[in-house]
C-alpha cells in the first residue's frame, strides 16, 4: 500500500514536472512567435534591421546580436548606403564571399548553439570582450545561403547544444524570409526612383523632392539654386561614335556631376542629355563655384570607349537662385516652374555664348 502511494506521488511529481516544462516551453514559443509577428509586420528594411539588431537584444535579454549578410555583387552595400540607417556599429556586416560563412557554419548550414572559439566570437561579436555562449542561426532562402544571425550571451549556459533548437530554427526561417522581402521591396522602390541608365533620380521622384525642398527653403528662408546641365553637341557624339558610346558618355557625365554635389543636393536626368540639379541652403556664390566645378570636371574627363577611343565631352550650365523674402509665396508649384524655366533660359544663354560655360540669370518672380 505504502509502495503504491509512493509510486503514485512519484508519478504525480513527474507529471507535474512535465506540465511545468510544457508550460515553460509554451511561454518561450509564444515569446518567439510574438517577435516573429513583429518582424513580419515590418514595412521597410530600416525597421526590420532595427528590430533584429537593437530590439532583439532587449527582447531576448541578450548581450550582443550581430547580422552578417552575403552580398556577392555589392548591391546591398549600395542599397544601404542610400538609405538613412543608423550605423549599427559593427553589428551589421556584409561579406562578398561565402568563405566567411564556410568557417562559421557546417555544410549544409545548421543552427549552432553553445560556446564559440575565440576567433569566431571576435568575428561575430566584435564589440564583446568575452562570450559565454551563442546561438548562430544560418539564414537560408529557397536553398540559398543568405547570411547568419547571431545571438550572444555572457552566460555560458544561456545557449547549449542540448537545448531545443526548434524555436531558433523557426525564427531563422522567418528572419530570412523577412530580409529577402524587405531587401527586394527596397530594391524595387529604388528602381522606381532612379533613371536606369545614369542611376540618378528620375523625373518623378525629383518632382516630389523638389516640391519638398521649395517648402523647406520657404520655411527656413534659405536660398535655393536650380541648375540645368546640358551636354554640348551630344547629337554629334551619337552620330560619330554610335548610341552605345553616347550612353556611356551620359553615365560618365552623371557621375562627374554627382561627384561635385553635396549629399543634400538633388540630381535628376531631366531629359535625354540634360540634367537638373537643385542645391538647397546654398548661397548664390557657392552655387556658382559648384557649377563651375561641374563644368570643369566634365571638360577634364575623358571617356574611354571599349575600342580605346578617347572622347571629350563638355556641358553648358545655366543657373538661377531663389531667395525667399520672408513672406509666403502664393504658389510654390508655380514658383518652382519659374525657377526651372529661368535656369533653362540661362543654359540656353550659355549655349549661345559658345558652350562649355556657366551662365546665371537673376531670379525674378513673375
Ligand atoms: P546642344 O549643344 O545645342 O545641346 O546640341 P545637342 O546635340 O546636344 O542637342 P540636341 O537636342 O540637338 O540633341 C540631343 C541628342 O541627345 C539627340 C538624342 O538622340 C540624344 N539622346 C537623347 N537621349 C539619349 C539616350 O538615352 N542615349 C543616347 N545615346 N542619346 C540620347
Ligand atoms: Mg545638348
Ligand atoms: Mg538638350
Amino acid at each position: 500500500m505504502m509502495d503504491l502511494e509512493r509510486e503514485n506521488r512519484r508519478l504525480q511529481s513527474t507529471v507535474n514536472n512535465l506540465l511545468a516544462r510544457i508550460e515553460e516551453n509554451h511561454k518561450i514559443q509564444q515569446h518567439y512567435h510574438d517577435f516573429e509577428f513583429q518582424l513580419l509586420a515590418c514595412t521597410g528594411l530600416q525597421e526590420l534591421l532595427q528590430h533584429l539588431l537593437v530590439d532583439a537584444r532587449h527582447y531576448f535579454e541578450l548581450d550582443a546580436v550581430s547580422l552578417v549578410l552575403l552580398d556577392r555583387d555589392y548591391s546591398l552595400r549600395d542599397l544601404l548606403s542610400k538609405l538613412e540607417i543608423p550605423p549599427f556599429d559593427n553589428n551589421l556586416q556584409l561579406r562578398n564571399s561565402e568563405d566567411f560563412f564556410n568557417v562559421m557554419y557546417p555544410r549544409p548550414p545548421a543552427v549552432k548553439l553553445g560556446s564559440l572559439d575565440v576567433l569566431a566570437a571576435s568575428r561575430l561579436f566584435p564589440g564583446l570582450d568575452r562570450l559565454g555562449s551563442a546561438a548562430c542561426l544560418p539564414l537560408v532562402r529557397r536553398g540559398r545561403f543568405i547570411g547568419g544571425l547571431h545571438f550572444g550571451s555572457l552566460s555560458s549556459n544561456r545557449f547549449s547544444a542540448d537545448k531545443a533548437a526548434d524555436f531558433v530554427f523557426h525564427l531563422a526561417s522567418i528572419v530570412a524570409l523577412c530580409l529577402e522581402n524587405c531587401i527586394g521591396r527596397e530594391h524595387l522602390r529604388r528602381q522606381g526612383q532612379v533613371d536606369m541608365l545614369t542611376q540618378v533620380k528620375n523625373r518623378r521622384s525629383f518632382t516630389l523632392e523638389f516640391a519638398k525642398e521649395l517648402e523647406r527653403a520657404e520655411r527656413g528662408g534659405d536660398p535655393l539654386t536650380c541648375m540645368f546641365v546640358d551636354i554640348d553637341h551630344f547629337k554629334k557624339i551619337n552620330d560619330n561614335y554610335g548610341h552605345q558610346v553616347g550612353d556611356l558618355c551620359l553615365k560618365r557625365v552623371a557621375q562627374a556631376v554627382h561627384k561635385q554635389l553635396r549629399k543634400t543636393d538633388l540630381l535628376t536626368r531631366y531629359g535625354g542629355e540634360e540634367f537638373v540639379s537643385v542645391l538647397p541652403r546654398c548661397q548664390a556664390a557657392q552655387a556658382e563655384q559648384i557649377a563651375e566645378r561641374i563644368r570643369a570636371a566634365v571638360a577634364e574627363m575623358e571617356v574611354l570607349t571599349d575600342d580605346h577611343r578617347h572622347i571629350s565631352v563638355t556641358v553648358s550650365v545655366g543657373m538661377s537662385t531663389w531667395r525667399p523674402l520672408g513672406e509666403r509665396a502664393a504658389d510654390l508649384e508655380h514658383l518652382g516652374k519659374q525657377l526651372l524655366s529661368q535656369a533653362d533660359k540661362a543654359m540656353y544663354a550659355a549655349k549661345r555664348d559658345g558652350r562649355n560655360r556657366v551662365c546665371k540669370l537673376a531670379f525674378s518672380q513673375v
